[in-house]
């Protein structure tokens, strides 16, 4: 059997990098995952969101010399336009723009296909002495006691670790496996998320369009065949979503240009579409016995305001911390009492913002809508209210 300081069920993107953040540490690390990276956008399985890194994501990044290997492929995120819809078509009810230089920063965040950012991840982690990255073979039992995890892989090998973090996912092989049961709200939406270029420039802005429904996202990309190009999660109702994904490529390009109210000009599909369904899900626990719970396997957000990885970041940074802080009690109770108490209100308050938000974003009621609109214009036009929003949502 194995020994190590630490095993990881998940090589996702939450997984990878609190992997590399252990072993900065001098921790030995375990890391298992079923599904090795895909090598491009278009393989099977391949992963077509993206991710806006927001400042804190990218301090983290960056600390344990991950942002070396990404800084090259991300694009800067300076502005957040963000647009209030009514009617069919889509008409412009309101429109304002959030720029980082309203907080003194020259950007808010970096945007990255979360394909590309998990194979540089997959890449940097095999190289690290203190990694044993196990891509191809998944979690399959776990057994704790007072001072350690036997951990069961499907390659047939057992690992004893002091730590077992559960990185695997909104569907947890190892939340469950521990007994940690999930509380889930479904809003009959789904999000489909896919690749467009488009006739006008980006400028570096992410634009947020609402409209009932849900929103309609566009987050800047580079250039794909000298075209400005952007990542766009589009949130509607089920059976839209549904009817959306049986279009041909041509009539999706033109709705999609619709609903976005042709803010950038004429999109047009570049890439294969995704559906993901849109839930809030929040683990009952986030530790068991020598077990951490992080990332969607503790909590799944709607995707709008770059919450989900971002949030699941701060669970990396918690655990690194008391890492550093208590090394010798990792995995131990008061460790595991520590992580709790740093994430806790967190998780539950960004939860259930993100929660309200939606269902204010997606709401036809028209009192709802035009109290949408009106908040819009609030935070944007108060200036301290601007600020305060800005550094609660943007981490900056
Ligand atoms: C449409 C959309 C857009 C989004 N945009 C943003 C954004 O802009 N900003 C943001 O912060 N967040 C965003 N999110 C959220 C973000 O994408 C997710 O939080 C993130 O990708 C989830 O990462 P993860 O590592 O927790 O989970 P996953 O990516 O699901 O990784 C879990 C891993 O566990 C592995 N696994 C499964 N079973 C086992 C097993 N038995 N053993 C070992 N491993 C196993 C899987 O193969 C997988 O690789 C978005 C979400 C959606 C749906």
């Amino acid at each position: 059997m194995k020994e190590s300081d630490i095993f990881v069920s998940g090589g996702g993107i939450a997984g990878l990098i609190a992997a590399a953040a252990f072993a900065d540490l001098g921790l030995s690390v375990v890391i298992a995952d079923p599904a090795p990276p895909p090598k491009s956008a278009e393989a099977d399985g391949s992963d077509l969101r993206s991710t806006a890194y927001l400042k804190p994501a990218c301090d983290l990044l960056e600390s344990i010399g991950l942002w070396s290997d990404l800084a090259p492929v991300a694009t800067p995120l300076e502005t957040l336009r963000v647009i209030d819809c009514s009617g069919s078509p889509p008409a412009i009810r309101t429109e304002r723009a959030f720029s980082s230089t309203d907080l003194g920063e020259p950007v808010f965040g970096w945007n990255l296909p979360n394909w590309l950012t998990r194979k540089l991840l997959a890449k940097r982690l095999a190289g690290l002495s203190g990694v044993d990255l196990r891509l191809g073979a998944a979690f399959q039992s776990i057994l704790t006691r007072d001072r350690e995890a036997i951990v069961g892989l499907s390659d047939g090998s057992r690992h004893r670790a002091r730590l077992a973090v559960a990185a695997d996912g909104r569907a947890s092989p190892l939340r469950e496996a521990v007994g940690i049961g999930v509380d889930t709200t479904r809003y009959g939406q789904k999000a489909l998320a896919f690749v467009v270029s488009h006739e006008a420039p980006h400028n570096n802005v992410s634009t947020e369009i609402y409209l009932s429904g849900g929103a309609f996202t566009v987050v800047p990309l580079p250039d794909h065949q000298g075209k400005p190009t952007s990542a766009v999660v589009w949130m509607n109702d089920g059976p839209v979503a549904a009817s959306l994904m049986a279009l041909d490529e041509e009539a999706f390009s033109e709705r999609a240009t619709g609903r976005s109210a042709g803010v950038l000009g004429a999109l047009k599909l570049v890439s294969p579409r995704r559906v993901w369904p849109v839930i809030t899900q929040r683990a009952a626990h986030l530790t068991a016995q020598r077990t951490a719970i992080i990332a969607e396997a503790s909590h799944v957000l709607p995707p709008i305001g770059a919450q989900g990885l971002n949030t699941s970041l701060h669970d990396v940074s918690a655990l690194v911390a008391l890492a550093r802080e208590m090394p010798e009690a990792l995995g131990a109770p008061e460790f595991l009492d520590r992580y709790c108490r740093a994430r806790e209100a967190d998780i539950k308050a960004r939860a259930s913002a993100v929660d309200l938000f939606n269902r204010v974003c997606k709401s036809d009621k028209a009192p709802v809508q035009a109290l949408r609109s009106l908040g819009l214009k609030l935070v944007h036009d108060v200036r301290p209210v601007r600020a305060g929003v800005m550094r609660k949502g943007l981490g900056v």
